[in-house]
């Protein structure tokens, strides 16, 4: 017996289903075909199954179980409905293989979704195709080169990019066989300008920005710095993934950039802890429209479908949608359409809170930001002072604790039920906090989150040593993360006999 229990729950004859008799004759199989022993199976009562199952969710925590202020990943809430949008049998069980005919309704979606996404951001066209935000990042730097190769501009290979940027935005341009040039902030958390003038010439593609940045800060010489650019004959990437701030009040191609990705996932709600799906579509100037990844989605008015008088309004039906590759194409980044369950959520999300809705998401996030930055810079320094967008930056020491590091605080508000800012990022801030409380919540949790950061910093203070052995409540403790990273253990292995 003990040669099969190679699951510890298992126990041989436990069985938590009743097979139905067969009523259909047995194959008839070629002899190799046919295994000689049973499979090993877990064998286990419905009950301990159940309780497995359950057991496992609850190892995990999420934004349905609490706070989660994860600088720079927009946590927000995911709304059940945009869940319930994509599961619909039409969208979930459409092959990707059939003809264009059967998915309008999928194609009419996606149409839409460019559109709105055009309608947000100020871009002159939009393509899904890229699957993350550093996925649109590699699209946009090929669409900026395409451009200048295009115009026989042969001589260009540098990107500048920020100290403040997001680690994707180096790692982009690197994958992209470019070269990255770092630019210094200045003292207000803005790009240092003389840094940039001297960074400057012919062999600049162009500049990534995140704007509001990674502190959280909107860039104060934002028309400068895309002037600056504009005039060296570069061009201006923008990192959407803080488009939470901007929504319905500033449109980024009107702040001068030229190309940008969105993060779907992130500003229009689809779940994304432990790292996807994802959707990072691209937005670019009427100039660069022609280079954008395909297929996009066009529509044609269907002279046969229209039955319109030469005065009325055509109105959906009178359109076939098709998709299109744009005329110099950077290519196909993306399989078949894209991340389609991921655009049906931020569709639905979208329509679900209309133009005034995005932009109260966007003021909500902007508010609850400076709500806890005003109260937590009283507790932890506040390393540039001014009011913040959606996001802002604190150091995670004290004066008067010495020993006590950014981590140690973060694992020891897991003992408080919360899930911690994020750590050690952006890079320009000693022991970084960064945190981003989202529009979804209320201002109760944000005084408990408050609450908590206070009684943590007392901690600090007086008992040192319960901060740097924490977490004390949680599943697991302190993890070698590296090691987990370089050994990776993925799949359950029987214990060594
Ligand atoms: C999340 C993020 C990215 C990368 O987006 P992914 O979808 O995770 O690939 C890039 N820049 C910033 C500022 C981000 O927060």
């Amino acid at each position: 017996m003990t040669e099969k229990l190679i699951y510890e729950l298992s126990r041989p004859g436990r069985c938590a289903c009743f097979l139905p008799k067969t009523d259909v004759p047995p194959a008839d199989l070629p002899s190799e075909w046919v295994r000689e022993e049973a499979p090993l199976l877990p064998e286990v009562s419905e009950v301990d199954l159940v309780r497995h199952y359950v057991r496992l969710s609850q190892l995990n925590y999420g934004v349905d179980t609490g706070f989660y202020p994860l600088g720079s990943c927009t946590m927000k809430y995911n709304p059940k409905v945009n869940e319930e949008a994509c599961r619909l049998p039409g969208f979930a069980q459409t092959h990707p293989l059939q003809p264009e005919d059967t998915v309008q309704g999928n194609l009419k979606l996606m149409y839409d979704l460019q559109c709105y996404l055009r309608e947000i951001s100020g871009f002159a066209a939009v393509s899904l195709q890229p699957a993350a935000g550093a996925h649109g990042e590699f699209a946009g730097i090929l669409i900026m080169r395409a451009y200048h190769l295009d115009r026989g501009d042969t001589g260009r290979s540098r990107i500048l990019i920020p100290d403040s940027a997001h680690g994707t935005n180096p790692a982009s341009t690197t994958m992209s066989g470019l070269e990255v040039v770092q630019l210094r902030s200045d003292s207000r958390g803005n790009v240092d300008l003389d840094d940039l003038r001297a960074n400057l010439d012919d062999r600049v593609i162009g500049m990534m920005l995140t704007n509001p940045n990674t502190l959280g800060l909107f860039d104060e010489h934002l028309e400068e710095v895309a002037r600056l650019v504009h005039g060296a004959g570069g061009l201006m990437y923008g990192d959407g993934a803080n488009l939470n701030a901007l929504m319905g009040i500033a449109k980024p191609a009107a702040l001068g950039f030229d190309v940008m990705h969105f993060n779907l996932h992130k500003t229009f709600s689809t779940p994304h802890g432990g790292g996807g799906p994802g959707s990072g579509p691209v937005g670019v100037t009427e100039e660069l429209a022609r280079f954008l990844p395909g297929p996009v989605v066009i529509r044609t008015l269907d002279e046969e479908a229209c039955t319109c008088g030469p005065d009325d309004e055509h109105d959906e039906f009178c359109y076939r949608y098709e998709l299109s590759q744009p005329g110099s194409s950077i290519g196909r980044l993306k399989a078949f359409y894209g991340n389609f369950g991921v655009m049906v959520r931020a569709y639905t999300y979208i329509r679900m809170l209309g133009g005034a809705g995005l932009r109260q998401a966007s003021e909500d996030a902007v508010l609850n930001a400076n709500y806890l930055q005003a109260r937590l810079k009283q507790v932890y320094p506040l390393p540039y002072d001014r009011p913040c967008m959606h996001e802002f930056v604190l150091e995670g020491r004290l004066a008067d604790a010495p020993g006590i590091r950014a981590l140690d605080i973060s694992k020891r508000l897991m003992d408080y039920g919360m899930h911690p800012p994020t750590n050690y990022f952006p890079l320009i801030v000693h022991e970084a906090l960064m945190i981003e409380p989202t529009e979804t919540e209320s201002k109760e949790t944000l005084d408990a989150f408050v609450d908590a950061m206070t009684r943590i910093a007392e901690e600090a203070r007086t008992q040192p040593e319960l901060l740097h052995d924490a977490p004390h409540t949680t599943p697991v403790g302190r993890l070698d993360e590296v090691r987990a990273a370089r050994e990776p253990r993925l799949r359950w292995k029987p214990p060594a006999p």
